[in-house]
């Protein structure tokens, strides 16, 4: 008897990277999001904190998966590569991946922040003034801790220097 017909019993555990070019880092945004508040629903309804409480953790989750996939790809590909040229570019690739790294982290700890605010009920509201962020708002940034005037503020104390 032949031995290959029995070979294919077990699938690949994963499938094939390609060969060539990844493309350029995964941006870690959620598919489109939208909330159309019901007539006459309060702000920060308990519909409102489930919406945004999904969204927060759906975005912690593709961070994940987009770390994840990252790191096997460098692994992969560093060590393959016999070619001191090549080399250097995959550490220039390298570098903008760990800048790409430092953005999730920095984004990971807002969603982290903005779920605690969600259960201690602060969400929603300025953290500066204390004025409603704007359900709108939070649908376009749902990390927002500052309402749209003190955003604004801020901004133009970080461009001026004052
Ligand atoms: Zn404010």
């Amino acid at each position: 008897m032949s031995a290959t017909s029995g070979a294919q019993k077990k699938p690949p555990r994963r499938a094939a990277k390609p060969a060539g070019k990844q493309p350029a880092p995964r941006r870690a945004t959620p598919a489109k999001p939208s909330y159309v508040p019901a007539e006459g629903e309060k702000y920060m309804s308990q519909r409102q904190k489930r919406y945004f409480r999904e969204v927060l953790k759906g975005i912690l989750k593709s961070i994940r998966v987009n770390s994840e996939k990252t790191i096997d790809t460098l692994k992969d590909d560093v060590a393959a590569l016999p070619d001191d040229n090549d080399r250097a570019s995959k550490e220039a690739e390298f570098t903008l991946e760990l800048r790409e790294r430092e953005r999730e982290r920095r984004l990971k700890q807002k969603v982290e922040h903005a779920i605690k605010r969600i259960e201690d009920g602060e969400f929603g509201l300025c953290e500066e003034c204390g004025e409603k962020i704007g359900i709108e708002r939070l649908v376009a940034r749902p990390v927002a801790v500052y309402c749209f005037e003190c955003k604004q503020l801020q901004e133009h104390r970080e461009k001026t220097g004052a």
